[in-house]
């Protein structure tokens, strides 16, 4: 569904975390993996190539294989009618719901539409591939694919809360002198993280060697419940609350959840109140982008390590 907002939104808007997020989660997980769990990753993504025929959207070509293969969900998506696995909509002011309501089981495409399937479900599943020594090797690569892939969007707090909005897709906010205005989606996705190493002149692997020292002493904390997909999405969607949302000014309302909500008049009613970046919003964003890619590279190498262990 989101696909379809290409036109609203810069292209950017629809990969989830854009090339940079998903590489820095990719590679600050590679830092925290095992040996063997480093060595076993990389003999499968090597063994199983992706198709050289594919056209990346990501075009700076990643050295590290976790990190190259970290965007491939995003370029498959249409072709595979994964759409749908990359996120949860899970209402603005709900705290608390069992979540299977938000969310259809993994199953096979019904008339070429996207599978049935949400990021939770998702991830389920493809770890269930990955940990089956008996899964055929293509299958097994394309499952870590997907898993560095998803660990990644499950921290992205627009990936798990939506507000009859599309994750944000159809809220838009002028980001500082950005010729086009863009969507709170994509700044989340993109621009705010952009800028935030733009300032400090950070290509992407030193990007995530400083991120990874920044939040190194909350490693143990993050990780103490183990892997604990629910509450991942949960804390995500709290962050979206207090920081997306709760931080803009003027305030976007609560809406009462409407699954027949249509993006157009979202754009409009949300475009009244002229939304923009304020160098607070964009330093107070960063910052919880930082802490949530953190989590996402050292919760992926947990979950990593424990196929491996
Ligand atoms: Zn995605």
């Amino acid at each position: 569904m989101r696909g379809l907002l290409l036109i609203l939104a810069s292209a950017s808007a629809c990969f989830g975390w854009g090339c940079e997020g998903h590489q820095i989660v990719a590679l600050i997980a590679r830092a925290h993996l095992s040996p063997g769990a480093s060595a076993a990753v990389d003999d499968l993504l090597a063994s199983q190539p992706m198709d050289p025929a594919l056209s990346r959207y990501c075009k700076d070509k990643q050295a590290d294989l976790m990190a190259d293969a970290s965007t491939w969900a995003d370029d498959v998506k249409r072709t595979e009618l994964t759409g749908a696995w990359h996120y949860i909509d899970i209402p603005r002011g709900i705290h608390n719901a069992d979540l299977t309501l938000y969310c259809e089981p993994v199953g096979e495409s019904r008339d070429g539409k996207d599978r049935p399937g949400c990021i939770l479900d998702a991830v389920e599943y493809e770890l269930g591939i990955l940990k089956d020594k008996t899964a055929s090797p293509p299958n097994r690569a394309q499952a870590l694919r997907y898993l560095i892939h998803f660990v990644g969007d499950m921290h992205q707090p627009l990936h798990t809360t939506n507000n009859n909005d599309r994750g944000g897709n159809c809220v838009p906010i002028q980001f500082f002198d950005k010729p086009r205005k863009s969507n709170l989606h994509a700044i989340w996705d993109t621009d705010i993280l952009q800028r935030d190493f733009a300032s400090r002149k950070l290509a992407t692997a030193d990007a995530a060697r400083d991120v990874d020292q920044s939040f190194e002493n909350e490693l143990e904390h993050w990780c103490k419940d183990g892997a604990d997909f629910e509450q991942w999405l949960w804390e995500g969607h709290r962050i979206a609350e207090k920081a997306t949302y709760g931080k803009l000014r003027p305030h976007v309302p609560v809406e009462v959840p409407d699954p027949s909500a249509d993006c157009a008049l979202e754009t409009t009613k949300t475009g009244a109140l002229h939304l923009s970046v304020t160098e607070k919003y964009q330093d107070q964003s960063g910052q919880a982008i930082e802490a949530q890619l953190a989590k996402a590279g050292y919760r992926l190498a947990m979950v990593l390590n424990s196929v491996w262990n």
